[in-house]
């Protein structure tokens, strides 16, 4: 299938040929059609998936088509969970809409507020913004909602995660009912459901198959060894292994800033990314990352999501992530587009729990490796009986529980299950039967109403399986890279 059988208009055709998509994505061929024809929708797919241009391509094009702004507004509100995802969906805005006579602008906070407003007064056309720095402007009688038509979540699940529900619950109360929702999330919670109820009409619900066949593609083990003596380790490693560059990924934004401390002052060129940082510095640490200035970028979750970065071929758990479903998303940092990627965890005793929760959520066994010299003295207890038991557990429970009969991208929390597609609003209704058999109530059935794009490929596997390079962007589509 080509871009020109979804029906985009010729200047959005070009700009895509000159980023070099020869095909859409699977998410991309489900959800231009849709939104074209002003459907909402409610998709489970991850970053990696072409979900970006997915949205932004035919909202771009219905921007252009149909109405005009007002002052004060905006007509299409993308709301995201952080900064750093804020700059790159705009980034992508403005690449695909590069052609189109469109008014963009980004408000997020941390940064001043009045160059925001001044962008605002004459009215956009589409406002890339974070909860928090979005309601800021409204409070202060910057903005109205009057001419929204398009309301897009992305990475929903994300901003609930990082305690925006109250922000949201404002935002909706404060926009006109009549118009299109667009939700996008990695997961599908109870408390995304209830979200997705509350705001999406008749909703098309997509499913990409998860984007955890970054499990499959990146290769991974972990190393136990003793709580203290990581940083060494990780130095030793660095150096013996001759790595390039690596993400680094620790839990406390405390560890984080003493970890840099400590390579900088082995001579290591490393900085970071954290929430406590500001926004200036965040993203010149990306930079500076992207364009190979430093080799180790120290980050907490905050960057495990979203970031687009070319190429990166090592990531490392400095410690496992607290939520299972992260390490999902810290691995997909590696391995991107079929490229040889690896993901190396630093285990200590306390973490075991946490392991056998990964174990169980990407159902495999991590392979252990000692370095020798680092052997623990607190043994890291052996996972497999209760990860496996877990995992059979967790098969077993969408049987006996019919109502939410699939366990979608990362295990069970994410499916679009027969709740998500009821709660939506009267429920999905069916565009097209599902492309999975579907097992009654076992893990592999399908709601009622989803779509179901198997093969769970990216955008840029995507290009590849069409025997075409991948998009090497110029510019800053998509991910923003090279900014
Ligand atoms: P996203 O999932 O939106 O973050 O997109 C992931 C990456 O895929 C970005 O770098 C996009 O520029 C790229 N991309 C999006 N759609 C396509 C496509 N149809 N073909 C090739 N690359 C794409």
């Amino acid at each position: 299938m080509t871009f020109q059988a979804l029906g985009l208009i010729e200047p959005l055709q070009q700009t895509i040929a000159a980023l070099g998509y020869t095909e859409p994505t699977p998410v991309q061929k489900q959800a231009i059609p849709a939104v074209l024809a002003g459907r909402d929708l409610m998709a489970a797919a991850q970053t990696g998936t072409g979900k970006t241009a997915g949205f932004a391509l035919p909202i771009l094009q219905r921007l252009t088509m149909e109405g005009v702004g007002s002052p004060l507004s905006m007509r299409c509100l993308v709301l995201v969970p952080t900064r750093e995802l804020a700059e790159q969906v705009y980034d992508s805005f403005r690449t695909y809409g590069g052609k189109l006579p469109l008014r963009m602008h980004v408000a997020y906070g941390g940064v001043a507020i009045e160059p925001q407003i001044a962008k605002l007064r004459k009215g956009l056309d589409v406002l890339v913004a974070t909860p928090g720095r979005l309601l800021d402007l409204f409070r202060q009688g910057a903005l109205t909602f009057e001419a929204l038509q398009t309301l897009v979540l992305d990475e929903a699940d994300r901003m609930l995660d990082l305690g925006f529900s109250n922000e949201l619950n404002a935002i909706m109360e404060a926009l006109p009912k009549q118009r299109q929702t667009l939700l996008f999330s990695a997961t599908f919670s109870d408390a995304i459901r209830a979200l997705a109820g509350g705001l999406l009409k008749d909703p098309l619900a997509i499913q990409v198959s998860p984007r955890n066949t970054a499990t499959k593609t990146v290769k991974q083990w972990l190393i136990t060894t003793d709580k203290r003596r990581k940083p060494e380790l990780f130095l030793h490693l660095l150096k013996q292994r001759r790595w390039g560059q690596v993400l680094v990924f620790v839990k406390t934004r405390k560890g984080v800033d003493q970890l840099v401390a400590t390579l900088l002052e082995q001579g290591v060129a490393a900085d970071s990314i954290h929430g406590d940082k500001a926004q200036h510095a965040r993203l010149r640490a990306l930079d500076r990352f992207k364009t190979a200035q430093v080799q180790v970028l120290v980050a907490t979750d905050v960057a495990a999501r979203g970031l687009d970065i070319d190429a990166l071929p090592q990531v490392v758990n400095f410690d496992l992530p607290t939520v299972a479903e992260d390490y999902i998303h810290r691995i997909g940092r590696t391995g991107r587009a079929g490229a040889e990627g690896e993901a190396v965890s630093l285990v200590c005793a306390d973490e075991v729990d946490l392991l056998t929760a990964i174990e169980t959520l990407t159902r495999q066994l991590i392979r252990r490796e000692e370095e020798p010299g680092f052997e623990a003295d607190h043994r890291v207890p052996e996972t497999g009986a209760a990860a496996v038991a877990a995992a059979a557990a967790a098969k077993a429970a969408p049987a006996a529980k019919k109502k939410r009969p699939f366990t979608g991208p990362a295990g069970g929390k994410a499916a679009l299950g027969g709740k998500a597609a009821g709660a939506a609003a009267g429920g999905a209704r069916t565009v097209a039967s599902a492309a999975r058999p579907t097992g009654k109530g076992g893990p592999g059935s399908v709601p009622k109403g989803a779509v179901i794009v198997t093969g769970g490929r990216g955008a840029k596997s995507t290009a590849r399986a069409a025997a075409k390079p991948a998009a090497r962007k110029t510019g800053a589509a998509g991910g923003g890279r090279g900014r």
